[in-house]
């Protein structure tokens, strides 16, 4: 316990995994959280003290299954191992932690999801304007540094989706809400802030990298932020592995103006990675689009989605290699079949590198890379269109590796050494001769109870081996007479006894002796293979970028040709036409040939929509489906169109519906304001901005005071393209006010008393909403909506509305109390200035009094005591 006690004051804030012989047990309040989250048994133990200590433990062989749920749930795990021989040990075991296990760092396969990215993030505030970033993906080496301003950086933490998040002890936040990342699970680590020094940080880089200067990597003076977050990020990486920090490939920089910063909300609105009920992959655009064969590209493809291009040539450069493979069928089968058989390069290599993989998994490294000529083959075959020609110049089949491998290990290696045979016959001659030795072993065996059988007469005799006696010879009781004097009684059994003689313990010393040596020799050959591969680490992760690459851009051309995409033209102008326009992941949900597809365009002189139609009309599926082509567009993808033209645009802003987040202490509205203040103050002329009903969470009034004053922003000050869908239909009347304001709906018919959905967009604003037609579908009551139908007619001719109960309906109980007490406030709504009457001409008696009026035929007298009354009523308001 006094060994415990000195190594849990080191690993405070960690869970204590104490190995003792088969088991990992848990003290004190490590023993009772994890029996809390694992459900383990909590015993005690007292160990010589007065007081029980409690106490639960793992067992080894299940440890994985243990640390998967504690990092899942955001705990750190310290793993304690016994660092001698306890045979050899003088006294107490030396102990040690080998490394902890955090959300953030954690390498097996069963703690991740091979199809995304496994990211510790680390965050530098550097003042109220920058911001650094630094991630690493330890299970694939990936490093990458990020400067932005507090707004952007949130867009790149929100991309990254980190599990694990360092942040300097104290430091201000500037407007990152680190609350939010806790709530997602995500683990906020608070390390101290000298840690952070862009100094030392710089000094740690390079020793990491061992390079003389950062320059190198392109890293120059602009980035000290996201160096001082690497820069922390390394020193905890170095105290959670003591052994060393696993190797990262060279880091990649993001600089403001590449990409397009996609903020959290617009991530989620338009679910492009998670679907916004549950947060699964099902119904996003990611799962439409994902047709990648490898781990790799499933990654890739993610971090694409979620990383749109801001740059013409860049996005051009995917598009012609998407392009290229779109029309080559042949070509792109061959290179999708060429990847198919390519495992998770990056991280069996990172595997590789930190001595953790198997001989399975390095052979299944060397089987991915024999794959690499056939891959080559088939990408010449596509030509050099795009970033195909640079992929081609960087390639890199690794081929000695591949060679190496191939040549070493067996065709299946086995998962552990042992058993099974790992290296191949003819690597070593060491090996070879002590297989021979044991195969001679085993033969003379098998040969001894031919010669015993013979020589003893007893034809039931058998050889036979278990672990704890190794060989002996079996002879039923029958024929225990028979048995010489020379065999040694080993065991008795109830129909059979053991013996052993002489010669057969001198064979099984050999055979056993051989396959002990037999088992150390193929590890070191083993191992040094493993290094071998591990030192190529470099090389192999630039392969697998390459690879990554290309099982993205032919995943991309596939989904084009099954789904019926178009190469959207990307260009620097503004505009921004659609046409026959579908919504990628909607489509997919219903027959093909039932989605109305729609046209669509914005440009300089009409680069703002008022989208009106009544309810399920379509509007929030033609909103978004604008976002995810325009977005689709610069991630380098075909479209869901017939055509398109693209007007490359700086950032893409949604706002839909509403959510509210009460952990946060904002309520419905609060939340929708906040988010359409973060749109009005980063908006661009170059930023599209989609927005679906804002101010509807507050009174009609005030929403529609809010949802005007804003698009007069967005048109006038912002000029950037927006479309607003809204039930507001008083907001049509901004399409007379504002330049470049135009009027759509989503039209429906009305067939009888029903209402037919068309979906198709039209110009011209629409003037009702359906709702109650709506309600219909949705299976309201019919007395209710009878009643609702009677109350919109009251309230749209500007009437009071009867109380129902006045009206002798639901007479009794409860029922009628409350229906009477909606019907009043529904009367009382109508007493106040009419909601739906706001903007309604004619509402007004002073206006209807000025229709009346013919100014042609008013005396000049007249006309001056009309103009004396109505002031007078006027200023009696
Ligand atoms: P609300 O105002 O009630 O929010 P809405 O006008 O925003 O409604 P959506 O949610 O966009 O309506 O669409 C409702 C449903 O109509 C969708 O779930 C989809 O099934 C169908 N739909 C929308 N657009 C199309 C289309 N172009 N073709 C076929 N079906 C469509």
């Amino acid at each position: 316990m006094q060994q415990y006690r000195e190594i849990k004051a080191r690993h405070q804030n960690a869970i204590l995994f104490f190995r003792m012989g088969d088991f990992y047990e848990m003290f004190y309040d490590d023993a009772e959280t994890a029996s809390r989250v694992l459900g383990l048994t909590l015993t005690s133990r007292n160990n010589g003290g007065a007081s029980e200590v409690p106490l639960a433990g793992v067992p080894v062989k299940a440890v994985n299954e243990y640390l998967r749920r504690l990092v899942s749930q955001g705990f750190r795990v310290a793993i304690c191992e016994q660092v001698e021989d306890p045979k050899l040990a003088k006294g107490i075991v030396r102990r040690e932690v080998v490394e902890t296990i955090t959300p953030g760092a954690a390498f097996a396969d069963d703690l991740l999801d091979g199809a995304r990215n496994n990211y510790l993030c680390a965050l530098h505030v550097a003042s109220a304007e920058v911001v650094g970033v630094a991630a690493a993906d330890l299970s694939t080496g990936e490093l990458r540094l990020a400067v932005a301003a507090p707004g952007d950086a949130k867009a790149v933490l929100a991309r990254l989706a980190p599990s694990e998040l360092l942040v300097s002890r104290g430091a201000p936040a500037h407007g990152l809400d680190l609350v939010a990342y806790r709530e997602e699970n995500a683990l906020v680590t608070e390390r101290e802030a000298w840690e952070f020094d862009p100094v030392l940080a710089a000094d740690e880089l390079t020793r990491q990298y061992g390079v003389a200067s950062l320059e190198g990597f392109g890293i120059g003076a602009a980035d000290a932020p996201a160096v001082g977050a690497a820069g922390a990020l390394l020193r905890y990486l170095r105290e959670l592995q003591p052994s060393g920090v696993p190797h990262l490939a060279r880091p990649m920089v993001e600089r403001p103006g590449q990409v397009m910063p996609l903020d959290d909300m617009t991530r989620r609105n338009l679910e492009l990675v998670e679907s916004l009920r549950g947060g699964d992959r099902s119904g996003t655009l990611l799962d439409v689009l994902d047709r990648t064969m490898t781990p790799m590209g499933a990654r890739l493809l993610r971090q694409w989605i979620l990383m749109p291009l801001t740059r013409r040539e860049a996005i051009v450069a995917r598009l012609d290699a998407v392009d290229a493979l779109a029309r080559d069928a042949l070509a792109r089968a061959a290179l999708r079949s060429a990847l198919d058989g390519v495992r998770d390069v990056e991280r069996l290599a990172s595997k590789a590198a930190a001595g953790r993989a198997t001989p399975r998994e390095v052979g299944a490294l060397g089987d991915s890379l024999a794959r690499m000529p056939a891959v080559e083959e088939a990408m010449r075959r596509v030509g050099r269109a795009g970033v195909i020609a640079e992929l081609l110049a960087r390639w890199d089949p690794c081929a000695e590796l591949a060679a190496d491998i191939a040549d070493t290990l067996v065709e299946r290696p086995p998962v552990a050494i042992g058993d099974e045979e790992t290296v191949r016959e003819g690597v070593d001659a060491e090996l070879d001769e002590l297989r021979a030795l044991q195969k001679g072993g085993k033969d003379a065996i098998a040969r001894i109870q031919a010669t015993e059988r013979e020589r003893t007469g007893i034809p039931s005799l058998k050889v036979g081996y278990n672990k704890v006696f190794g060989y002996f010879i079996s002879v039923t009781n029958a024929n225990r007479h028979l048995v010489p004097e020379h065999y040694q009684r080993r065991q008795t059994l109830a129909g059979e006894e053991r013996y052993v003689t002489t010669e057969l313990k001198e064979y099984e010393e050999k055979v056993l002796g051989a396959a002990e040596r037999i088992e150390a020799r193929e590890r070191e050959l083993f191992e040094a293979l493993r290094e071998r591969a591990g030192a190529q680490i470099a090389r192999l992760q630039r392969a697998s970028a390459i690879v990554a690459r290309l099982d993205v851009l032919a995943a991309l051309a596939e989904v084009a040709e099954r789904e019926g995409y178009v190469r959207p033209e990307v260009h620097d102008g503004f505009g921004l036409e659609i046409v026959g326009g579908r919504h990628p992941v909607v489509e997919r949900m219903m027959p093909r040939e039932k989605f109305i597809p729609n046209d669509l365009a914005l440009g300089e002189e009409a680069r703002m929509i008022i989208l009106t139609g009544p309810n399920m009309a379509g509007k929030s599926t033609i909103l978004r489906q604008i976002g995810l082509i325009v977005l689709m567009a610069q991630m380098g993808s075909f479209v869901p169109a017939a055509s398109a033209r693209v007007g490359i645009v700086d950032r893409v802003f949604t706002r839909v519906g509403a959510s509210d987040n009460l952990v946060r202490g904002q309520s419905t509205f609060m939340v929708e304001m906040s988010e359409t203040s973060a749109i009005l103050h980063t908006a661009t002329s170059r930023s599209l901005v989609l927005l679906d009903e804002i101010g509807r969470g507050t009174s009609t009034y005030d929403g529609v005071s809010i949802a005007w004053s804003v698009s007069e922003h967005l048109h006038d000050r912002t000029g950037c393209k927006a479309v607003f869908a809204t039930h507001y239909h008083e907001l049509t009347q901004l399409a007379d006010e504002l330049v470049a304001c135009r009027n759509y709906n989503v039209a429906v018919r009305e067939v009888g008393d029903q209402v037919l959905f068309l979906h198709k967009l039209a110009p011209g604003g629409a003037d009702r909403s359906y709702g109650i037609e709506v309600g219909r579908l949705a299976g309201l009551p019919e007395g209710v909506l009878g009643r609702a139908r009677e109350v919109l007619r009251l309230l749209e001719n500007g009437h009071l509305v009867e109380p129902a109960a006045a009206r002798g309906r639901g007479a009794e109980g409860g029922a009628s109390r409350d229906a009477s007490r909606d019907a009043g406030r529904g009367a009382r709504a109508a007493e106040e200035p009419s909601q739906l009457g706001l903007f309604a001409a004619g509402a007004d008696p002073l206006v209807e009094r000025l229709r009346e009026v013919d100014p042609n035929s008013l005396t000049p007298l007249q006309a001056l005591q009309l103009l004396a009354e109505l002031t007078e009523e006027a200023k009696r308001r």
